[in-house]
């Protein structure tokens, strides 16, 4: 019987004793998850895939254009004025990831992080196909190189290569818009100089990472994998072995079973692409990849006994069987999750495509006019939240009276600002108090785009000089 690792904690799994990397020759898991995750990865590489195509209005769908600082979500247009909208939609995606991960530990990660779908879905298949199998392929890399091994490894780069390019520009395409992507192809590097370098620079980087870097992306260098230790509990629903099932693990000399399920076979071992051993416990390097699970349910089916020796589950229902529950940290996240979204829905609701603030110019109170009605001043500033130019006009709605627009109504370019002042013109007899609400409504043509409202400063006693 192989006894369990007792030097797990000290180095991670993919290097040796000396500090060396030890390549992960990951075996490719079959079973119900594995399949499960091929559709729920073609699902989402089509959506990768279509989005930036997708239309609202004339609008893509998503756009995130940082050089010229506007984003579009869902068709809406959101300029630099809305940086506090999307800070609050960072935030709320931030507790949702908190409350995912705290309830269900690494899921991200097994089912749709970037690197593990293209890692483990595509690249790992595609160099299969190309290379071998993880054992051929551990064999050859051991063996003296021949030119066959020298083909067979350009070809994969190459193929490699290709794929990340169209998946960068599919990337690009979320940030530039794929009619500048198009016509940035069309036109070459000299107008596009800028979209080509970021194409080359992340190709590149792609392909260093999944060509060489590989799973050391979650085990050492993503911060969310870093987290995890801070997020997960007890609670926690992972990838788990049932140390109390499975223990004491292996066969005797015999043949005879130790008493636990886990013949030691070291199947969950040989198809996990961070290399590790679950029997160990939960570890950072657990991405919940799931391809352990099967690869166990293979064997458990194998050797006549149940699945799921290895299973979705929390620590403390294999310690004590108690049924999973509700904790006080997921009630306190889900309540800071829900108070995060509906506050960020109402400030989305309310947000008016036009945003305009009138203010009575600091320091002037009224004036008395030769014909004996009462003006005040007012100063405006105008943001045009939507793509395009738009000509505007003030009126005052409520009491009856005159705006006065010094200069020409606002015209105000997409995306952009003006400021301005106008008066506004009281006849004596509308003034009744010292302070007056006026509404003053925004116009483009007929239609009336908003609805201020301010206050109209008259004398204390009218019939004063
Ligand atoms: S695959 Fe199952 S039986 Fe085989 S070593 Fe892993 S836990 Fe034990
Ligand atoms: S231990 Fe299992 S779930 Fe975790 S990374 Fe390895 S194979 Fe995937």
């Amino acid at each position: 019987m192989t006894e369990p690792s007792v030097n797990f904690r000290d180095r991670i799994a993919t290097s040796d004793d000396r500090g060396h990397r030890k390549w992960v020759y990951a075996r490719l898991p079959k079973g119900r998850y594995t399949t499960r995750r091929h559709w729920v990865a073609m699902a989402l590489i089509l959506l990768f895939t279509v989005t930036p195509f997708i239309k609202v209005a004339g609008e893509p769908f998503i756009l995130i254009d940082v050089i010229n600082r506007h984003f579009i979500l869902f068709g809406r247009v959101f300029w630099p004025q809305d940086t506090y909208l999307l800070g609050i939609a960072m935030l709320t995606f931030v507790i949702f990831i908190v409350l995912f991960t705290v309830v269900f530990g690494r899921m991200w990660c097994g089912w749709a992080c970037p690197q593990t779908i293209f890692l483990e879905i595509l690249f790992r298949r595609i160099e299969t196909w190309i290379e071998g199998s993880p054992a051929k392929q551990q064999a050859s890399n051991q063996k003296p190189k021949t030119s066959g091994w020298y083909i067979r490894r350009t070809f994969k780069i190459v193929v490699f290569t290709s794929i990340i390019l169209i998946a960068v520009n599919i990337f690009l395409s979320y940030f530039i818009g794929t009619s500048n992507l198009l016509s940035a192809w069309k036109t070459g590097f000299t107008d596009y100089h800028r979209t080509f370098v970021a194409m080359i620079v992340l190709t590149a980087a792609g392909t260093f990472v999944y060509t060489w870097f590989r799973e050391q992306a979650c085990t050492i260098l993503c911060p969310y994998g870093r987290l995890q230790g801070t997020l997960t509990d007890n609670d926690t629903i992972m990838v788990m072995y049932d140390y109390l099932r499975g223990e004491p693990r292996g066969k005797t000399k015999e043949g005879e079973s130790q008493g636990g399920d886990c013949i030691n076979c070291n199947k969950c071992v040989q198809v996990c692409p961070t290399g590790i051993d679950i029997r160990n416990g939960t570890q950072l390097e657990c991405i919940n990849c799931t391809a352990c699970i099967d690869a166990c349910d293979e064997v458990m089916a194998h050797i006549g006994k149940a699945g799921g020796l290895i299973r979705y589950t929390s620590e403390k229902e294999i310690s004590s069987g108690a049924k999973r529950r509700f904790t006080g940290r997921m009630a306190f996240y889900t309540s800071v999750l829900a108070g995060l979204l509906i506050f960020l829905s109402i400030l989305i609701m309310k947000r008016t495509e036009v945003e305009t603030t009138i203010l009575r110019t600091p320091g002037i109170l009224f004036q008395r006019n030769e014909n004996g009605s009462f003006s005040n001043l007012y100063n405006y500033k105008i943001v045009n939240k939507t793509r395009k130019d738009i000509d505007l006009s003030f009126k005052l709605l409520q009491p009856e009276g005159e705006l006065r627009i010094i200069g020409n109504q606002p015209m105000v370019k997409n995306g952009a600002s003006v400021e301005g002042v106008f008066f506004i013109l009281l006849d004596s007899s509308i003034v009744v108090s010292h302070e007056m609400k006026i509404q003053i409504g925004l116009f483009d043509d007929d239609h009336q785009v908003e609805l201020l409202e301010s206050t109209f400063i008259g004398p204390m006693n009218k019939n004063m000089p």
